[in-house]
């Protein structure tokens, strides 16, 4: 998972960069960048580990002088963990470095093209998907396509996800994969009025909760297929659109995503709510009372909890605080410095839990190791009983399209049966969302969501990867008490 942003024809183009890339931090904590467009053409970029505060301070804000820039947080899915898979990506053309690119997502066939790209002579300077997507366009552009075309060419020949900006000489180019598989909303600093704005004061971000910060307006998402232009004193314009069945990632809303964005045509924190009222609508067996509170894992489960315990007519309590100088564990890259993250993150809220029955809820159980930590920490506090409700489908195949997940091997719900997580959790009882749920979360809109980390339903699945169709009967599904 990753982040990027983009901003065309506004004074301190870096600094916004910088204040929206602070606002997707949550996308992505490894490394971050920016590059910027010169006043004589030239495009300057500075990338680094860590997080954008640190990265992108204000010397460097300074140095990147311009009005069109783009930016990236990067949380390691393919490639490793170096500066050189730090985005943005310079791109020299004969002409100098007038190319600049930031991506978020994965690509299906990147082997595969970057094996082709190399045969034809072309050098990578590392592992990321971003630049292949650059060096691609690159290639085409200079073989005689028109930068549009080229974008337009890679677009069908790339399977995965993509959402991209794409500075091109004083040009800045927003462009999403055929499927739309990632978020990308577009907004403007000043635009008030109906209609498409002029171009100047545009800015993209993966998140509209990036557009707070700077004092811009949520204008609309970049389409799925589409490829949008920027130009100084012309309008914005739409130059291509070729979408394909949208397969926006479900996991998105439930998680990833911060709870203030709205894109895929819903809102984050609605969505999640609703999750949680249709989790409770299912748990009619498990009785209210005095006694019983529902207590979200903080902070990606606070909607869904919410929406649980009005929904059950419960108390919702927040039991469990949470340290906020502590990243996503979700989001570290390695089993240690999740373990490590959980004890440092979470502390129960003292005379809280003695007596009470709690109703723990959480949006996904990946491998399960953070989750148990969590359940034993709450009992050693005092509940009396934990019920877990999990606000996602059991997890029972890795991503292809910009998530970081484990193996199938890895994944609990592949290992164990319900019964036997639940004791491994330490829980009293534990249900999960189902995927045919979603036709209620989402009405009417269910087949333009990816699914396929909950059903297989992969639609490129790798080679020899067994899918939907393929693949070995699940375990047991019935929820266990
Ligand atoms: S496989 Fe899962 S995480 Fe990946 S895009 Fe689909 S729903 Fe999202």
């Amino acid at each position: 998972m990753c982040g990027i942003a983009g901003v065309f024809e506004a004074e301190g183009a870096a600094g916004l960069i910088a204040s929206i890339l602070f606002a997707i931090q949550h996308r992505g904590q490894e490394s971050c960048g920016a590059a910027a467009r010169e006043a004589g053409g030239r495009i300057v970029g500075h990338k680094g580990m860590g997080l954008v505060k640190q990265v992108l301070d204000e010397e460097v804000q300074a140095r990147l002088s311009g009005a069109t820039a783009i930016g990236h947080v990067r949380y390691p899915t393919a490639g490793c963990s170096d500066v050189v898979n730090a985005q943005p990506h310079l791109i020299e053309l004969a002409e100098g470095p007038i190319m600049a690119i930031s991506s978020n997502g994965d690509l299906i066939n990147y082997g595969e093209v970057r094996g082709r790209l190399e045969r034809e002579g072309v050098v990578f300077k590392s592992d990321n998907d971003a630049e292949l997507i650059g060096r691609l366009i690159a290639m085409y552009h200079v073989r005689g396509l028109d930068i549009e075309a080229a974008i337009a060419r890679v677009q069908s020949e790339l399977k995965g996800a993509f959402s991209t900006v794409l500075m091109y000489r004083d040009r800045l180019y927003a462009f999403r994969d055929p499927h739309g598989f990632r978020p990308m909303v577009m907004g403007h600093l000043t635009h008030e009025g109906e209609g498409e704005p002029p171009s100047e004061g545009i800015v993209f971000s993966s998140e509209s909760c990036g557009f707070g910060i700077v004092g811009a307006r949520l204008l609309r998402e970049v389409l799925p297929g589409q490829i949008l232009r920027l130009e100084k004193g012309q309008p914005l314009r739409s130059v291509w659109h070729a979408p394909l069945q949208p397969r926006h990632c479900v996991f998105e809303l439930i998680y990833f995503s911060r709870p203030d964005s709205s894109h895929f045509g819903e809102s984050v924190y609605q969505t999640r709510q609703r999750i949680g009222a249709c989790m409770a609508a299912k748990d009619g067996a498990l009785a209210n009372g005095d006694d019983l509170v529902v207590m979200p894992v903080p902070d990606s489960s606070n909607f869904i909890a919410l929406g649980y315990a009005k929904a059950k007519g419960a108390e919702f309590g927040m039991g469990l605080l949470r340290n906020h100088y502590v990243g996503r564990t979700f989001i570290k890259p390695t089993q240690a410095s999740r373990d490590e993250g959980v004890k440092q993150k979470f502390n129960p809220l003292p005379d809280f839990f003695p007596g009470k029955r709690v109703v723990l809820i959480d949006d996904s159980i990946v491998r399960g190791t953070s989750l148990r930590k969590l359940v034993r920490m709450v009992r050693q506090a005092g509940a009396k009983e934990i019920h877990v409700r999990i606000g996602s489908p059991k997890v029972i195949g890795p991503c292809f399209y910009g998530i970081d997940t484990p193996t199938r091997e890895e994944l609990i719900a592949n290992r164990m049966s319900e019964a036997e997580i639940r004791d491994y959790l330490g829980a009293d009882s534990l249900s999960w969302l189902d995927v045919v749920d979603f036709e209620a979360i989402l009405p009417g809109r269910r087949q333009g969501f990816c699914t396929a980390c909950f059903d297989l339903d992969y639609i490129y699945p790798p080679e020899g990867f067994a899918t939907k169709t393929n693949a070995p009967a699940a375990r047991e599904t019935q929820p266990v008490g």
